[in-house]
């Protein structure tokens, strides 16, 4: 069975809790997780993707994070 209309979930890029979203979300769309409270940023629509939103200020950090996981 094929869902009626698109799922628009992210998930938290801190905790991995999946977000919902009642429309579709911007790029650049601030999210704030109801889990951790973790600021995330919509990088991507298809499928729908979240990173970290101070990771785009601090270029430095960005690359840093990549070896944390
Ligand atoms: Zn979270």
């Amino acid at each position: 069975m094929k869902e009626k209309g698109d799922i628009l979930v992210g998930f938290c890029p801190e905790c991995d809790t999946r977000i919902r979203f009642h429309s579709l979300p911007r790029l650049g769309q601030l999210i704030t997780c109801r889990e951790c409270n973790e600021i995330s940023e919509v990088v991507s629509l298809h499928p729908i993707e979240l990173d970290w939103a101070y990771a785009e200020e601090d270029s430095e950090l960005q690359s840093r994070r990549s070896t944390g996981r």
